[in-house]
């Protein structure tokens, strides 16, 4: 209803004239007036017509104006009427009004002084109006919270759909890679021995340009079976089960740094650690390679003189959270364009020839068994100074 809609204002007494001078003096208002001579023609226009305002005598023969206030009000369609009696009599004190108590009810005695009729008829045609507007807004909100839940339920379900689908064929990808490195592995070997065979028994035949082409073989067919060995392990990584066991973090560590020890000499790297870390629960034999990737990676791709590796819990625990671990390094650093790139399989960032080489599945094999593990891996790195990697463990891995 727009705001400056009129609203309909019942008059009601059984004398005409006397709903003459109602007329006259409420007609300013510039609402609409509808007259009634007797409570039964009051009830006719009730049903008819959306009234705001019934005014109405006290007195009135066959049905008076209390009995009809309180059929009026007894109806739910009315309960936003308010209701002025008009009466020769106080009426403050009266146990009547008092039965009125829900509906917004008052009173004018006789003589009626018009500006005060015209005041209190004006009050209840505003908050009629404004009371309808509300209820109406309340209606369009509503139904904009029903449309939006709708749309929100409609997006989940189809994410749901996406995430199943997603799901089934990230698993044939994983089983085709399974497959495919499987059978792969045959014919290099074949490759790999035939090639030696060749230099072994036809070396002396060959001149250097042909023995060097069969060496590049041999060393071509060597990477080769190491990717697809890499592959073979990626696409195993989930089907180990279960991976509930508590895992003593701190023997992880232990474990991990046993097989990083001549690394860890070689280079003459400072390790740091706390003495003792959480308990989780887990894969030991997965989450020790978690650890063995990032920290052989913080060893290998750092320039400094003296290289130290931090491997720990970060203080700041967030309530509801898993804890966040971290690897952190004073190595090269990762040009932050590079940050989701690296977790790419095969991706390197540097040539064969620099860092050692290698063959770009260490970080994606530590997202894989991170997110088996129900957790997040991401990195925070500043080039030139160093790298930290941060993972977590999904809520029930952590115990
Ligand atoms: P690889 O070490 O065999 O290349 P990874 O998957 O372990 O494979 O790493 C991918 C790339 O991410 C690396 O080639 C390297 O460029 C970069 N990288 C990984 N760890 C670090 C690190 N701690 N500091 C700097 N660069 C890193």
């Amino acid at each position: 209803m727009p705001e400056y809609e009129k609203v309909n204002i019942l008059m009601v007494d059984d004398q005409p004239a006397k709903l003459l001078s109602y007329e006259v003096i409420l007609s300013g208002l510039g609402e609409n007036l509808i007259k009634a001579n007797s409570g039964r023609e009051a009830l006719e226009h009730l049903l008819k017509t959306d009234i705001a305002i019934v005014l109405m005598d006290v007195s009135m023969p066959e049905l008076d104006g209390f009995e009809l206030a309180e059929i009026i009000h007894q109806h739910p369609r009315y309960q936003q009427t308010a209701i002025i009696f008009i009466s020769a009599v106080y009426l403050t004190d009266s146990d009547q009004i008092k039965g009125y108590a829900h509906g917004a009810v008052d009173y004018i005695s006789v003589p009626i002084i018009p500006e005060l009729l015209r005041a209190k008829v004006s009050v209840f045609a505003d908050l009629y109006r404004k009371t309808r507007q509300l209820a109406r807004l309340n209606a369009e909100l509503e139904q904009r919270v029903a449309e939006r839940t709708a749309d929100l339920q409609s997006v989940n379900e189809e994410l749901t759909a996406l995430n199943t689908e997603l799901t089934r064929s990230n698993r044939e990808l994983d089983d085709f890679a399974y497959i495919a490195s499987h059978d792969l592995r045959e014919p290099l070997r074949g490759i790999h021995n035939y090639s030696h065979f060749l230099m072994e028994d036809y070396g002396d035949k060959l001149d250097a340009e042909a023995t060097e082409q069969l060496q590049t073989i041999v060393r071509l067919s060597q990477r080769m079976e190491a990717l697809i060995d890499s592959l073979l392990h990626y696409s195993r990584i989930d089907r180990v089960e279960p991976i509930a066991v508590e895992v003593n973090l701190t023997d992880v560590m232990q474990d991990a740094m046993e097989m990083l020890k001549p690394r860890i000499d070689a280079d003459n790297v400072q390790v740091r650690c706390p003495p003792v870390l959480p308990t989780v629960r887990g894969n030991s034999a997965q989450l020790t390679e978690v650890i063995v990737n990032l920290c052989s990676n913080a060893i290998k791709y750092n320039d400094k003189a003296e290289k130290w590796v931090e491997i720990g819990v970060c203080d700041v625990v967030v309530p509801g959270e898993p804890p966040v671990f971290f690897v952190r390094d004073n190595g090269i650093g990762i040009a932050p364009e590079y940050n989701d790139k690296i977790f790419e399989i095969f991706r390197r960032l540097h040539p064969q020839d620099k860092f050692g080489g290698g063959i770009g599945v260490g970080l994606t094999v530590v997202k894989k068994i991170i997110e088996h593990h129900g957790g997040k891996v991401w990195v925070e790195s500043v080039v030139g100074n160093g790298t930290t990697f941060y993972f977590t463990l999904g809520e029930e891995n952590t115990v």
